[in-house]
């Protein structure tokens, strides 16, 4: 067991580092003023020089395979970079990847959206929650019919990520009713891979943070036979692989923001002075350092630790629930408390601390809630799928 990054994993990291500091720290203020004006953070032109930029210096799709032009460095890499990038508000993300489950494309599906996916020449969405399936994803109502050579799909899903800009989504629908239903919801649903042009339409939805998801609207949406993306029947399994990637990426997320947001406590603390004394040697303000501190690492050890149980090819979905949770609720937090350290100051926004609060709120929202978390933690202990220190 070694508990410290390997020298190549050291070095990436610093180069990361660089770049967020170099590159995207200096967008921050222009990303605040946007902010306050109701628009996106960062034009897409100016994403898309950034990527390039990223690119030059040899960052480009992080944990995508050799054999699609990617680094694959893997899925510690991945939360490491994560964790570094998510130092800043500054909405960036590298280029060269696509979503986990566009890898289940057959070979026309690939050349068609999973590699100009990966070139940043088509956006992609995916699409399972509806206005009565949220946490409860079996619980869907979209369907899609058979008619000759092609699906017609009708439906509404909501709260889709990326689903104004996307040219394509990977939607899940109902395709067997009685196997839907004689299987919980487990079988007789099939992602497809639609088209914007095949006559789906979104609406943005306002949030209390910086992300404007979209509903997306099928009418009649007829989307040819080659479409399915994985197996006919076996879009469920899709559905969850995609949502359990992303839950331990939550939890990385929320390090980066913490790390930050802390160390703009230290240095506010020291600077500011009350009654005579900088804040921070007022033991009430230690202990908010001290504890953020605490759980910054051990939300670190919690994700690496799902990151490197997937790296050996091992279900880590309990470990990524974990990892969610936790994570998510130290950065709340740790932004609660970074907000109250700075006084007056924390709640203008004139300061990004408020930007981030509102951020965070989402992480223990999304990708699975607080309660589906730990519902799935309890499960799993509970009928023994999972045994207490099995993994260390
Ligand atoms: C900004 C944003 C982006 C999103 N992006 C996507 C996306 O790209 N694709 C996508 O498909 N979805 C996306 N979602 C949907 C997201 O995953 C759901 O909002 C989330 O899973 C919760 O579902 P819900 O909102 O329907 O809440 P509900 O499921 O209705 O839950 C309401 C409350 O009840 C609790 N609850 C539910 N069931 C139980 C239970 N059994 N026991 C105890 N408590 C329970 C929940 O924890 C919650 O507190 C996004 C959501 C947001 C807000």
């Amino acid at each position: 067991m070694h508990l410290r990054l390997s020298d190549e994993q050291r070095m990436v990291q610093k180069a990361i580092r660089k770049f967020v500091e170099k590159e995207l720290m200096p967008l921050e203020n222009e990303v605040l003023r946007n902010e306050r004006e109701g628009k996106p953070g960062l034009s897409e032109e100016k994403l898309k020089e950034l990527q390039l930029k990223a690119k030059e210096a040899g960052f480009w799709g992080i944990n995508t395979p050799e054999e699609y032009g990617g680094a694959n460095l893997g899925h510690v890499m991945q939360a490491i970079v994560t964790m570094e990038v998510s130092k800043t508000f500054v909405p960036f993300r590298f280029g060269g990847s696509a979503d986990n489950i566009l890898y289940y494309a057959n070979e026309e599906q690939k050349k068609k959206y999973l590699i100009p996916t990966i070139n940043g020449d088509k956006k992609s969405c995916f699409a399972m929650t509806e206005p009565g399936a949220g946490s409860d994803t079996r619980n869907i109502k979209m369907t899609a019919v058979k008619d000759g050579n092609e699906w017609v799909l009708n439906g509404e899903k909501i709260f889709i990520t990326g689903g104004n800009e996307a040219d394509f989504v990977m939607v899940i629908a109902i395709t067997d009713k009685e196997r839907h239903q004689a299987t919980n919801g487990r079988e007789g649903v099939t992602c497809f891979i639609v088209d914007r042009e095949m006559g789906w339409r979104s609406e943005p939805i306002h949030t209390m943070g910086p992300s404007t998801p979209a509903s997306l609207i099928f009418e009649n949406v007829r989307v040819p036979e080659e479409n399915i993306l994985g197996e006919l029947h076996g879009g469920y399994k899709l559905g969850l692989e995609w949502i359990g990637y992303a839950r331990w990426m939550v939890g990385a997320r929320a390090i980066g923001a913490a790390e930050r947001l802390l160390q703009m406590a230290i240095d506010y603390a020291k600077e500011r002075v009350t009654f005579g004394k900088p804040i921070a040697e007022r033991q009430a303000i230690q202990w908010m350092i001290a504890d953020s501190a605490v759980e910054i690492e051990a939300a670190k050890w919690l994700v690496l630790n799902a990151a490197f149980t997937l790296d050996q090819g091992e279900d880590n979905r309990h470990l990524a629930s974990m990892a969610k949770l936790f994570g998510a609720n130290m950065g709340n937090r740790v932004v609660d408390r970074v907000l109250q350290i700075h006084g007056g100051m924390g709640y203008t926004k004139e300061m990004p601390i408020e930007l981030w609060y509102r951020e965070a709120r989402l992480w223990r929202i999304y990708d699975g809630t607080d309660e589906i978390q730990r519902m799935i933690i309890a499960r799993n202990l509970l009928k023994g799928h999972v045994k207490l220190g099995q993994f260390l």
